[in-house]
């Protein structure tokens, strides 16, 4: 059988447009902290940064009154966001610990669970892993977390900028001195059209990486200051739809195999969302074996599921996603989250738990932690690595470090294949991660071979299942089809490749037609998938990709 092995297709990242050693234009924007994403991450440290400096002065200290921007790629806060999500409450605890949790910006409590096995057609409820109870946590969407964090911002008088990604970092010597947006208006040729708008520099003293999972400035910033990690960082495609439902579900359902091979790592959920929506996903290992494995169209089979179609039939579905979530957990965290003038915070350092698939909390929390650093080191006018690596320090002493280092092997385990892997984790979670001892190796996703196989036919009815065409349209994305691509794809694309592509990719932006790659750049959600296995993701005109509103 023919085999396909990603590494060898990738064009390298390119590194000359995503740092710069220009200085900044004459009409730069000056602030002290530039943070890169309005996710929970950016948004809490933006917010706890601002909030000690009211308390400083509040205490009669002379602290700065500091000037601190949000750069978000989306046209509007919340966006591009994309969750499950349950979410363990104990950072917006810390962050607002006067306010009641019915004012915090959820769904509903949780308020039972229930983990299933799945065949094509049976479901036997298992026992709930230790790893997933979820009793004292609470459903809700991201997108609203997202705008309600942004008005918490914003009362707080920190700058939110929508609409700006940013291209570049900003650097002199080995400090990143402030960021670069992409410019808009460029027509198809990557020429200035009518509506033209050249980028925006914006410099800071310390400029915080928050861009979530599989981040371009990160990647760039990593492998321009050689910052390892024990394994890479490998990922999972988390592909979503949210459903308005005549009945309410009454409790959180994860599940494991079926519609999965033996040798994919992944599962699915299903969560309320108050009385009248569910969310309902899956996720993915993207170092799956067969090269025809679509996560899109899996989840329109999963659906057809008894478990799951009695509790669809009738509604409709809202909303449509896709979105990669970092799980290589400890062993893939970078050595240092923290250099001359920059902290990496969130899923772009890679603090997600993928066994209790938990990423707000901890993305929040490293958010915290890094305003705490930043705050300091602005205070005794230190911004170097030295000043920063406080932030190393907290981490590494809080339970983000413990809960990671705690189930440290347990997705690697899942390498041999789910039953193998389900063993070592079951050994895992009696041992507190201590048995099998040692770190497993992970290969990149990219290395991983790819067994080439004919894909199963499946047409979707356009009721319950859908097109990737239809996905997208549910995905709100209504990108301008003139603005130049953003995808940079490797030469020789062979007709497998090119079906690889198409199936990776849960959007439709690869197609196959006859025997070329067809790009459909405009209907990229930004999921970075592809950049995680084929052609490399780069930042696009403000505004461009999905516009979720409940995801
Ligand atoms: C399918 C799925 C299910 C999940 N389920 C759960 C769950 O149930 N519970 C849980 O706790 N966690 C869950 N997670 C994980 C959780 O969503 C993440 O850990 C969390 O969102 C990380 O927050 P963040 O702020 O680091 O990144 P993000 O939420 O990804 O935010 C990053 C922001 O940066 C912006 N950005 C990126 N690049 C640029 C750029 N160049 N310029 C400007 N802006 C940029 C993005 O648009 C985005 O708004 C899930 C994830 C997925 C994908
Ligand atoms: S092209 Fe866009 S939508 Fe498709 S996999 Fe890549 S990042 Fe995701």
């Amino acid at each position: 059988m023919a085999a396909l092995l990603p590494i060898r297709h990738q064009p390298p990242l390119p590194l000359d447009r995503l740092i710069l050693r220009a200085p900044p234009g004459a009409e730069a924007l000056e602030m002290d902290v530039v943070v890169v994403g309005a996710g929970p991450a950016g948004l809490a440290c933006a917010i706890e940064l601002a909030r000690l400096g009211q308390q400083a002065r509040d205490a009669g200290r002379d602290a700065p009154d500091l000037n601190i921007a949000v750069l978000e790629k989306a046209g509007s806060l919340g966006e591009h966001s994309l969750s499950g999500a349950v979410v363990n409450p104990r950072a917006f605890q810390e962050l607002f610990p006067d306010m009641p949790p019915a004012r915090l910006p959820f769904r509903q409590p949780v308020a039972g669970e229930a983990v299933y096995f799945l065949t094509e057609r049976r479901a036997q409820r298992i026992p709930t892993p230790p790893t997933m109870h979820n009793t004292g946590f609470y459903t809700a969407s991201i997108c609203e977390i997202v705008r309600w964090l942004g008005e918490r911002a914003e009362e707080r008088g920190i700058h939110l900028f929508p609409g700006f990604p940013v291209a570049s970092l900003l650097v002199a010597g080995e400090a990143v001195r402030g960021v670069r947006t992409t410019p808009s208006g460029l027509d198809r040729n990557g020429e200035p059209g009518a509506a033209y708008q050249e980028p925006t520099d914006v410099t800071a003293k310390i400029t915080v990486l928050a861009e979530g999972t599989r981040g371009m400035l990160t990647q760039a910033w990593r492998e321009w200051r050689t910052i390892l990690s024990p394994n890479p960082q490998i990922f999972a495609l988390g592909v979503k739809e949210v459903w308005e439902v005549k009945h309410p579900l009454d409790r959180v359902i994860h599940t494991l195999g079926w519609p999965l091979p033996a040798d994919a790592f992944g599962g699915s959920f299903m969560y309320p969302l108050g009385p009248g929506q569910v969310a309902l996903g899956l996720v993915v290992g993207l170092d799956y074996h067969d090269a025809s494995l679509d996560v899109h169209q899996l989840l329109q089979r999963m659906k057809l599921h008894p478990l799951f179609r009695p509790h669809l039939e009738g509604g409709q579905v809202l909303e449509w996603g896709a979105k990669t979530i970092p799980e290589g957990g400890f062993y893939a965290l970078p050595e240092r989250r923290a250099g001359e003038g920059l902290l990496l915070v969130g899923d772009a350092a890679g603090f997600v738990d993928v066994p209790s698939l938990k990423g707000i909390h901890y993305a929040m929390q490293s958010g915290i932690f890094a305003a705490r650093a930043a705050f300091s080191a602005l205070e005794a006018g230190m911004t170097g690595a030295e000043a920063l690596a406080a932030y190393d320090r907290m981490v590494d002493r809080s339970f983000i470090a413990a809960d990671l280092r705690r189930t440290r092997n347990m997705r690697l385990a899942f390498k041999d294949g789910l039953y193998l892997g389900g063993v070592k984790a079951g050994l895992m979670t009696l041992t507190g991660g201590r048995v099998p001892g040692g770190r497993i190796e992970m290969p990149e996703d990219a290395a991983a071979p790819r067994v080439v196989r004919a894909a199963a036919p499946f047409t979707p009815d356009g009721t319950l299942t859908f097109s990737k065409v239809d996905a997208v349209f549910k995905s709100g994305n209504a990108t301008r089809d003139t603005i130049p691509t953003h995808l940079v794809v490797g030469n020789d694309v062979s007709p497998e490749l090119a079906d690889f592509y198409s199936h990776v990719c849960p959007a439709g932006v690869y197609e196959r037609v006859g025997g070329e790659l067809k790009v459909n750049a405009p209907n990229c959600v930004d999921c970075k998938a592809t950049d995680v296995l084929g052609p490399r993701w780069t930042p696009r005109e403000g505004g461009s990709g999905p516009k979720y509103r409940l995801m």
